[in-house]
């Protein structure tokens, strides 16, 4: 037996065990001197004694406490390596102990002879790469906690490895090697079928039996004694296999002994002897149609597919060739299998390019792999989407059984994350919508602000005066495309206006006119006496716009869209019965359509965000849930309808607007103009705003009408000049989005050094979402793009309002 390699050491132990009794001396002279001192001084004998019986007191303690102490690290650090050997040693076993350097610790008898001397596992030199996968699989013990090896070439032939971690600090590694068991495979078949295990099958309704070369049982289960031969324990050597079985018509092979016994249906493993001669071991099942065997299912719960068959997930077994044994329902709709269809290997599933994956995988588990794994396929039934095919060692669900396959059906949740995706890149397409409005909202800002400049400079009947009014109209119309885009991500400002419908029908028919092409055709038709009502006109568009749409997909062979408005008293309202509806004068926009129509089963459906019947990428489902909110924000109202006669119609109603004043319908009145007002104001303003043509054009604007302006290109300098305070600041206008130091922060910081100070916002984005992002009161809003005109209005207006303080308040003439 070679010598033990573990290293003598001093435990730690001894070490404080001396300084503990060093400690205790020094505690009992420490308390005979005093008390030699105490008599001296103080000559009081029992005073001197008593200081000493508790010094020694103490040291008692101390001592009992040492000795524990002692006692239980000794009993936990000091392993007796002999021991230990005489316990590994072992004939058919050998084992070694490694620390955390690899350096081995410990190691039986066996291992030195076995490895012809000790030299640490993971750097055993072995055959065929032996020494890698040994390192390796230490590797994986130290990860892992356990590692097994089965079958490595040593120098006396091959050995089973199983590495375990132990110790209190789990900081040594166990490596126990053990011969790899001999191959008599038919010995251990025999074994099995006439053991327990056979028992099993026969429970599981599975005969089976071992027949030799020659045809000859050599061995069988009780239910096949009992079924074939007469009785349990008959015994079934030597006799002929085949002659215990008969045909029925064609392809039906029963048992001789049931002459109306049921067909059975045979598997056939070929075991491969030490000698190469080619015993087999045959499991015989009644064939029954699959669909008994899930509804006997409940009775014989020992049948492992009776209860696979039952569970909702999509399971299968595969045996350990990777034939598929059985599977069950969910798995065969998870897969997209009809009825009729039996794939032989789970590599028959999926698409060509995954094949290859799918047979790798089942291989290594049918190989021994026993971690459960996921393998991500494309089913040949739905190559779109990748599904997550689980595999697992199959224990105790049958013999045949080695891998178990699992499937979900993730057909809803791939239908789920599509409509998130939809929405996502909705919201990403909204996002970039309304970042480029914003940029356009600037640019136009300019261009209309240069316009308005120019045309105070000429009169009417000026040569360029045309010119420069077809110039801002454009830009009008440019930023009414803006607004939609903001529409659409829903940053939209709400600007409502007293109109009449029939404009913005006018105004947006054009576009339908492009939007429908030419085999659509496009009729208009206005009532009399329409009232106006108060909405904005670019969602007015939307809305048409996005009717006409969906009238236009409706009618894929061509038809007409006819748009019509007409006005509705509070008497036809009435007639109407519409519960909702408050009575009341409604100016109605109907759009009518000659398509297909709208199914009843949907129409209460079709104004709900993501409600399409569109195919994918074509509907989005949020044509119809924006136009509501539109009508309703407008305080209008929608309906639809599918007429018999084909078709679909859908009416907006909004409220006539009435003016405060008069109570008047504004309806009939001439186009309604902004009152002339006068725009002459004082007081000192600073402007902040980062683009410069925004920056120039505003600046002269407000300089045109009075105001002493100062201009900063940021916060930070805006900031500079507050705080310089040189020429009090009457007002400060400010844009919101600027590299830096953003609008709402200038403003929190300008609030902290002049607390009434008015401020103005100029933004391409929603008034209502930033007046959420800013956190003070009395700020004002002016959307971009903004005319010469409005921005002098949005001054005059906010001075106004802002408190008079030591005389610096607007001039409001
Ligand atoms: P999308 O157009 O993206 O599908 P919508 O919200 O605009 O979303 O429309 C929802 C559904 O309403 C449409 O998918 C369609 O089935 C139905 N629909 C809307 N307008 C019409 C119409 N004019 N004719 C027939 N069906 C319509």
């Amino acid at each position: 037996m070679p010598a033990s390699p573990f290293p003598s050491f001093v435990p730690e132990p001894t070490r404080s065990r001396r300084v503990l009794r060093f400690a205790v001396f020094g505690v009992v002279a420490s308390g005979l001197a005093s008390a030699a001192f105490i008599l001296w001084l103080f000559g009081e004998q029992m005073v001197a004694a008593g200081f000493v019986a508790a010094f020694l007191a103490l040291a008692v303690v101390a001592l009992v406490v040492e000795h524990l102490q002692v006692r239980r690290v000794r009993d936990v650090s000091d392993p007796d390596w002999a021991l230990f050997r005489a316990i590994a040693d072992n004939e058919g076993e050998a084992v070694a102990i490694t620390n955390q350097q690899d350096a081995l610790v410990c190691a039986s008898g066996s291992f030195g002879h076995w490895f012809g001397g000790l030299v640490p596992p993971p750097r055993l030199s072995l055959p065929d790469g032996g020494g890698a996968a040994l390192a390796a699989a230490g590797l994986s013990a130290w990860r892992d906690g356990e590692a097994r090896l089965i079958g490595l070439a040593g120098p006396n032939g091959l050995f089973d490895v199983r590495v375990t971690r132990a110790g209190r600090r789990d900081d040594h590694l166990i490596w126990r090697f053990a011969h790899a068991r001999s191959l008599d495979v038919v010995g251990e078949a025999r074994a099995i079928v006439q053991g327990r295990y056979g028992v099993g099958l026969g429970e599981g309704g599975a005969m089976a039996a071992v027949v030799d070369a020659d045809g000859r049982l050599l061995a069988c289960n009780t239910l096949f004694a009992t079924r074939a031969l007469g009785g349990p324990s008959m015994r079934p050597e030597g006799l002929e296999f085949s002659q215990l079985f008969a045909t029925r018509g064609e392809d039906q092979v029963h048992l001789a002994a049931e002459p109306a016994g049921p067909p059975l249906r045979f598997i056939r493993m070929s075991l491969p002897g030490d000698d190469g001669a080619g015993a087999s071991l045959f499991l015989m099942l009644d064939e029954k149609p699959p669909v008994q065997v899930v509804a006997s299912s409940s009775n014989n719960s020992a049948n492992p597919e009776s209860l696979l068959g039952i569970l909702p997930l999509g399971l299968a077994l595969a045996d350990r060739d990777g034939r598929f044994l059985f599977l069950n329902a969910a798995f065969r709709k998870a897969a997209g299998l009809g009825p009729e269809e039996a794939p032989v290997y789970p590599s028959d599933l999926v698409v060509k390019d995954d094949k290859a994956v799918v047979a790798d995988a089942v291989r290594r588990f049918a190989m021994g792999q026993s971690v459960p794994g996921d393998v991500a396929v494309r089913l040949k039934r739905r190559a779109e989407e990748p599904v997550a095919l689980t595999i697992a060692p199959a224990r105790g669900l049958g013999d045949d059984a080695a891998i178990l396959l699992s499937l979900k059906d993730n057909s809803e949740e791939s239908r789920l994350k599509r409509q998130v995706a939809q929405a996502t890149k909705m919201q990403a397409v909204g996002q970039l919508a309304g970042g480029v409005a914003h940029d356009f909202n600037n640019i136009l800002t300019a261009i209309i602000g240069y316009c308005d400049l120019m045309l105070m400079r000429h009169a009417p009947g000026d040569s360029d005066y045309d010119d420069i009014q077809q110039i801002k109209h454009n830009s009008n119309r440019a930023a009414g495309l803006t607004r939609q885009l903001l529409a659409f991500s829903r940053q939209q400002t709400l600007r409502p206006q007293v109109l009449q419908l029939s404009d913005v029908v006018a105004e947006v028919s054009n576009l339908l006119k492009r939007l429908l092409g030419e085999r659509m055709t496009l009729v208009t038709k206005h009532g009399r006496n329409l009232g106006a009502v108060r909405a904005d006109p670019g969602q007015i568009e939307q809305v048409i716009v996005n009717l006409a749409v969906n009238a236009r997909d409706a009618m894929p062979d061509g038809g007409a869209l006819t748009i019509q408005t007409y006005a509705v008293s509070a008497d036809e309202v009435r007639r109407m019965g519409h519960e909702m509806m408050p009575i009341g004068d409604y100016t109605a926009l109907s759009v009518t359509d000659t398509g297909h129509g709208i199914p009843a089963s949907i129409i209460g459906n079709i104004f709900e965000p993501f409600f399409t019947t569109k195919e994918v990428g074509k509907g989005t489902g949020l044509g119809l849930s924006t136009v509501y909110g539109i009508v309703k924000q407008s305080g209008g109202f929608i309906f639809a309808e599918s007429p018999e006669e084909g078709g679909a119609r859908f009416v907006m109603y909004l409220p006539v607007h009435r003016s405060a004043k008069t109570g008047e319908s504004e309806g009939d009145a001439a186009p309604v103009r902004e009152r002339p007002t006068e725009l002459w104001g004082t007081g000192n303003i600073l402007l902040v705003e980062d683009e410069d043509m925004v920056r120039a054009v505003a600046e002269r604007a407000l300089v045109r009408q009075g105001y002493r302006v100062r201009t900063a290109a940021n916060g930070e300098d805006a900031l500079e000049m507050l705080e310089a305070n040189a020429d009090p600041i009457d007002l400060l206008i400010s844009d919101v989005m600027m590299p830096s130091m953003d609008g709402p922060t200038l403003a929190g910081h300008a609030r902290r050094l002049m607390p009434d100070l008015p401020i103005l916002f100029m933004s391409g984005y929603a008034e209502e979402q930033l007046r959420k992002s800013i956190d003070l009161d009395r700020v004002h809003f002016l959307p971009k793009p903004f005319s010469v005109q409005q921005l002098a209005e949005a001054a005059r207006d906010v001075l106004a309002m802002a408190p008079v303080k030591g005389g610096l308040a607007a001039n409001q003439n």
